[in-house]
């Protein structure tokens, strides 16, 4: 399938935030943002980020100088690492590169142009579904060919990984293939184990090129380590690849644009010619990247004491959002809405796919002022406990319509 040009979907998250931000009335709901909220339905800015840009702020021997064109290097290399791992043989060896960008997307766009205009790739394959914003950036770097690989089973609410693995030994060599590093958006369903070593194995046979976006790394089990597994398997494995970080979820820093591109290769001997290819890519683009988020996170991934306090900060959002996963699945249960709704709770990270249709959608939308993804996503960040009650009921009640 192409990707269509000028689609609304692109648009569609934002839009629905206007409308809800229009909305009058005070049942209302927004379940389409993928950004955290506390239990009392406001945004949180970590403690630990406070704390780190009270000594930022504090420090008078930083000033408002340009950052390199490659950005920060205690913020890349600290990055890096945590997306690799402490002992990662890769960096070890020298087989890693990194570039600050703005947020995920911007890493994304960094790589897409890289990988299209450097290693002139054409082909590109994402999930059906995924994030919105995959085929635009890939389109928008140079890319012609945009193709999707199964990945959704809609009436088993679950990956139907036979047609993943079926759609990428048909895929022609050299097609970059974006997955999701962890907590897949929008379904909340990864991959085993077990299913990342089969489809290592075939992105290996068939010569495609892997291009992880790591967009929730913490969200999806509340450990780091964890939600890094499969990069961290496809890079001991030999693979060259390239993975996107974003710190807009797992630090809460969505508007500083906070982000790294890990390019990693099999011959340290190129990263010279990678380096100045990168540069060439950022200083055509937006010449050097902002300082002020890429501080706060060095600051914490390079303090012991600071990172400990930030991991139980990733652990009070995750358990936050399990804890609303289960109460919802209990009260739908409780209500005997049609259906099976066990999915709520095996799904992870920030999203939940309900399996609503367009039609009940729409329902939940119009009449209930819950405002969600036309396509049943809804994020769980925007449920709490003074509106669950709504929520639950409100699809009920699309469902029995
Ligand atoms: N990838 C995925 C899968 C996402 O869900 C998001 C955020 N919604 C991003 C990348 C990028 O987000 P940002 O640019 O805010 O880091």
């Amino acid at each position: 399938a192409k990707v269509p040009a000028g689609s609304t979907i692109y648009t569609q998250a934002f839009a629905l935030t206007k409308a809800f931000q229009d909305d009058k009335s005070d049942k209302k709901v927004n379940l389409s943002v993928g950004a955290y909220r506390t239990d009392d339905g406001k945004p949180w800015v970590l403690p630990v980020v406070r704390k780190a840009e009270i000594m930022l702020a504090n420090d008078e021997t930083l000033n408002k100088e340009y950052l390199p064109v490659l950005g920060l290097e205690e913020f890349t290399s600290a990055s890096t690492k945590m997306l690799l791992g402490g002992g990662s043989k890769a960096i070890a060896e020298g087989k890693v590169i990194s570039t600050q960008t703005l947020s995920g997307t911007g890493a994304l766009r960094v790589a897409a142009e890289f990988l299209s205009k450097q290693m002139n790739f054409n082909t590109f394959y994402y999930s059906a579904q995924t994030w919105e914003n995959h085929g635009l950036i890939f389109m928008n770097a140079g890319f012609t060919d945009g193709r999707t690989y199964r990945y959704w089973d809609a009436e088993k609410r679950c990956i139907d990984f036979e047609g993943f693995k079926e759609d990428l030994n048909n895929a022609p060599e050299n097609a970059v293939i974006i997955l999701h590093g962890c907590a897949h958006n929008p379904t909340g369903s990864d991959p085993t184990q077990e299913q990342w070593k089969e489809l290592a194995q075939i992105i290996k046979s068939r010569k495609l090129f892997p291009l992880f976006d790591c967009a929730y790394q913490g969200f999806a089990s509340g450990d780091l380590d964890k939600d890094a597994w499969s990069v961290r398997y496809f890079a001991e494995s030999g693979f060259e690849l390239l993975c996107c970080q974003s710190y807009a979820k797992n630090f809460g820093l969505y508007n500083e644009r906070v982000g790294n591109l890990v390019i990693l290769v099999s011959d340290p001997s190129v990263i010279p010619n990678v380096k100045s290819q990168l540069l060439l890519v950022v200083r055509a683009m937006y010449s050097n990247p902002p300082s002020h988020g890429a501080r706060i996170v060095a600051k914490v991934l390079n303090s012991p004491q600071l990172y400990e306090e930030w991991k139980t900060c990733i652990v009070t959002m995750a358990e936050r959002i399990i804890r609303m996963r289960k109460q919802l699945r209990e009260k739908l249960e409780a209500l005997k809405t049609p259906g099976t709704w066990s999915h709520i709770t095996t799904q992870i990270g920030m999203f939940s796919f309900t399996g609503l249709t367009p039609k009940q959608v729409e329902y939940v939308v119009n009449e209930c002022h819950i405002y969600m993804m036309g396509t049943g996503r809804i994020s769980m960040c925007g449920i709490n406990s003074s509106n669950i009650d709504h929520v639950a009921q409100s699809i009920h009640d699309a469902v029995v319509k």
